[in-house]
């Protein structure tokens, strides 16, 4: 048996990727000293996995910025808006163009835009979107994938395996930038590259490559299935003296199996940690010849494996094909994985007993083949914590299960209909037709971010934090007071993250040094971690939003995070479902929306940012993912009385096939993303005749660009052909806390004029 890894990640344990990176767009260093940096983070990885007695060690996976970008450089896919940047400036190099192509270049008297950024599947990193013309042509354009493949030889040997993004899965995850042609169908002319690549690897030394095909774990047409016989048909016919190993990771194979374990290749790579139930029938169709690799050890969670219940895959296996034919393997690249669990010293002992992170998960995978060749001496230890987690008073709380287990349809249901709730809310609040308001922050300024900087150090006292925190609340209220917004919000001031902010505060949540995960380009974020069940020691936002409110007679939204967003945006448990531990989120926020209730605020946001994102990978799962999820914002918002207005906020608006689950919230009033979309993506919820009250953004606040008033009315002219008046809110697509002050106040000042416009007109 052999062990291998997908991918290790690439940021380096003390993010010196990012920091190099952001010197050299400064232009604070130069290209030699960034590719110095990329060489001892690639060579110390190479180290570690080395040291953990890894045997096919992966190269090419490492990338300045991200490896679906790599990809298309090394395919020579470089959109021709890009053409002047070698061409006209002679300076530049290659890596310019790359970042270029990720970040857009505005120099030179040169404006080109980047290309689009998008999620990778169902993970929290972003890729960049391959584009494709009718006329797309494919050639090697870039060399590192040999140049890498060379130095990892020369510290790997026969154990490095260059990765490289599949044909087919580069394909799907691309765009066509015009209309006429399927991209699928690119294929024909891609493969022939490929071929190329491989028999240059090939002649370089390479025996193993993989290819990363994660859309086998897809919803495949017909057609799609097709393109990956073709393509593999294709290459196998004209590549020999290699081993080509397949990739699929994120979801079971389902419908996809029979192609899978068919494509003519040397072993196929599947994972058994999203689902472990596709062995089975994987173990029945796998024909003689073909060798499988087992990734079962989680490369997007922080836990220990289970090493019983691996073992009993690895057996299964075993049994079926022999050891000679396996390989095992985490789950997925370890590129989602935070890197050393090592360096966190401040964890509490017992919890961190319960961790793996990438580093740790290689030495998991180097004692699941001992212990299959018999040492059993390595099963103790690991027995040792799954039965102290498992069993460990800091993970269950008997009052957070308890309170779950009786959960009724009542829980989830507001008192009354939203038609009676609408007019109480009328009478209570008396607000002008298309009332006005905010999604909840103001700009974070750097005078705020030093402020909870310093406080966190310990260099200021909680009364001078708090004074500052009131201060700049109640600069942000008589702000808004004076430009006539109708509902206030406090600014969120005292918030680092909307998640971390009540992750902090809750029980069953634990917070790393230097777990941080590469979210897109030099952008790292570090999640929280669920350990244990969910619970609301003590009111959370109340002490911030009833100072708030006191400061205004104005309406003052009190501001929430939803569970379902909580839950996306953290490490969670694995020894229970997601819709679980989301529930006792969704208790302990029901509890604070109580508290606020009760402390007087009319009017609380719970925001569900994350929601659209959650939806699985597999169309014939968003059914349940759907049920739960909206069952548990239900029980967030339902504990109310009828008077108090629950409004919910979305950012990501693609509602096409969801429409009826975001009714079912049956939020008051939601807000979302519209206005890049020319209010396009409010045709779903015309179409659907949404019934309840909704604030479609009318301003982009990504960009510092302040939108004219005529242009925010025309918006909501349209908004208001499509769903009645009476039910439109205006406000801006999402939270500012990322925009500066003065274009914040030039936008909103117009906004509240094209409010009044409408009011006037519509
Ligand atoms: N209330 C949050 C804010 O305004 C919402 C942010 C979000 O939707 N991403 O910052
Ligand atoms: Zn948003």
């Amino acid at each position: 048996m052999q062990t291998q890894n997908l991918g290790y990640p690439r940021i380096g344990n003390q993010r010196q990727l990012k920091k190099a990176c952001e010197q050299y767009w400064a232009g604070k260093i130069d290209l030699a000293e960034l590719n110095l940096v990329a060489r001892k983070i690639k060579e110390e990885n190479w180290q570690t996995q080395l040291e953990a007695g890894i045997d096919l060690i992966p190269c090419n996976d490492f990338s300045l910025y991200d490896q679906v970008l790599d990809t298309s450089l090394l395919l020579g896919a470089i959109p021709q808006r890009y053409s002047p940047i070698l061409s006209q400036i002679k300076s530049n190099s290659e890596v310019d163009l790359y970042f270029a192509m990720a970040r857009g270049y505005q120099k030179d008297g040169l404006d080109i835009t980047a290309m689009e950024m998008t999620k990778w599947l169902d993970t929290n990193y972003h890729y960049i979107v391959p584009e494709f013309t009718a006329a797309q042509e494919f050639r090697i354009f870039n060399e590192n994938i040999f140049s890498e493949y060379n130095s990892a030889k020369l510290k790997l040997g026969e154990k490095a395996k260059p990765v490289l993004l599949g044909p087919v899965s580069y394909l799907l995850l691309g765009k066509e930038k015009e209309a006429g042609f399927e991209r699928v169908d690119l294929i024909k002319k891609l493969v022939p590259v490929y071929v190329e690549i491989i028999n240059r690897l090939r002649q370089q030394g390479v025996k193993w490559i993989q290819l990363d095909e994660p859309c086998l774990g897809l919803d495949l047409s017909k057609k799609e299935k097709e393109a990956f016989e073709y393509a593999y048909r294709a290459i196998a016919n004209r590549v020999s003296g290699i081993k080509l190993l397949v990739a699929t990771y994120f979801d079971a194979l389902l419908d996809n199996t029979q192609l899978a374990v068919n494509l003519p290749v040397a072993a196929l790579h599947v994972d058994l940690v999203r689902a472990p139930e596709q062995l089975d029938e994987i173990l029945e169709l796998v024909p003689d010849g073909l060798q499988l690799s087992l990734g079962i050890v989680d490369g997007r969670n922080v836990w220990k494996n289970d090493y019983e219940k691996s073992l009993n895959l690895i057996g299964k296996a075993v049994a079926k094909l022999g050891a000679s034919n396996l390989i095992i393997a985490p789950s997925c690249s370890l590129l989602h994985s935070p890197i050393d669990l090592d360096l966190e010293t401040a964890l509490d002992p017992e919890i961190k007993n319960w961790m793996a992170f990438a580093k740790q998960k290689l030495k998991e995978l180097n004692e699941l083949k001992q212990i299959s060749e018999g040492n059993h001496d390595l099963l103790a230890a690991n027995k040792n914590a799954i039965d102290s987690r498992r069993s460990s008073q800091k993970v269950h709380k008997q009052a957070v299960k308890d309170r779950l287990a009786t959960i009724t349809e009542a829980d989830a249901t507001r008192k009354s209909a939203f038609p009676v709730r609408q007019k109480l809310h009328h009478e209570r609040f008396n607000l002008p037709s298309f009332p006005t308001t905010t999604i909840g922050s103001f700009p974070q300024t750097d005078d705020i971010r030093q402020l909870r900087a310093r406080f966190k150090k310990g260099d200021l006292t909680v009364e001078q934090y708090e004074k500052a925190i009131e201060q700049a609340t109640v600069e942000t209220i008589r702000w808004q007071e004076e430009i006539g917004l109708d509902v206030l919000v406090h600014g969120e001031f005292e918030r680092n993250d909307m998640v971390e902010y009540f992750g902090e505060q809750l029980d069953g949540f634990l917070f790393t040094k230097n777990g941080w995960v590469q979210s897109y380009g030099s952008r790292c974020v570090k999640p929280p971690v669920i350990y244990g069940d969910v619970s609301r020691p003590a009111d959370m936002t109340v002490r911030w939003s009833t100072f708030a409110a006191a400061q205004t007679e104005k309406p003052m939204k009190g501001m929430l995070t939803g569970p379902v967003t909580i839950l996306q945006w953290s490490f969670v448990r694995d020894d229970q479902p997601r819709d679980v531990t989301t529930n006792q989120i969704a208790f302990a926020i029901r509890d604070e929306v109580l508290a606020l209730e009760k402390a007087g605020i009319g009017i609380v946001q719970i925001d569900e940012a994350a929601i659209r994102e959650g939806l699985p990978l597999r169309k014939s799962k968003h059914p349940h993912y759907l049920d739960w999820a909206v069952k548990a914002f239900r029980i967030t918002a339902s504990g109310v009385q009828d008077k108090t207005q629950i409004h919910t906020h979305m950012c990501y608006s693609e509602f096409n096939n969801i429409i009826e689950h975001i009714a079912a919230m049956d939020a008051d009033v939601i807000t979302i993303e519209t206005s890049r979309s020319q209010m396009e993506l409010l045709q779903a919820f015309a179409h659907f005749e949404y019934p309840n009250e909704i604030g479609p953004g009318v301003y982009d606040i990504h960009s510092p660009r302040v939108p004219g008033t005529e242009e925010m009315a025309s918006l909501l002219a349209k908004a208001a052909d499509l769903l009645p008046a009476r039910n439109l809110w205006v406000n801006p697509d999402c939270g500012l806390k990322t925009r500066k002050w003065p274009e914040t106040k030039a936008a909103l000042e117009n906004m509240v004029a094209a409010a009044k416009q409408a009011r006037e007109q519509i």
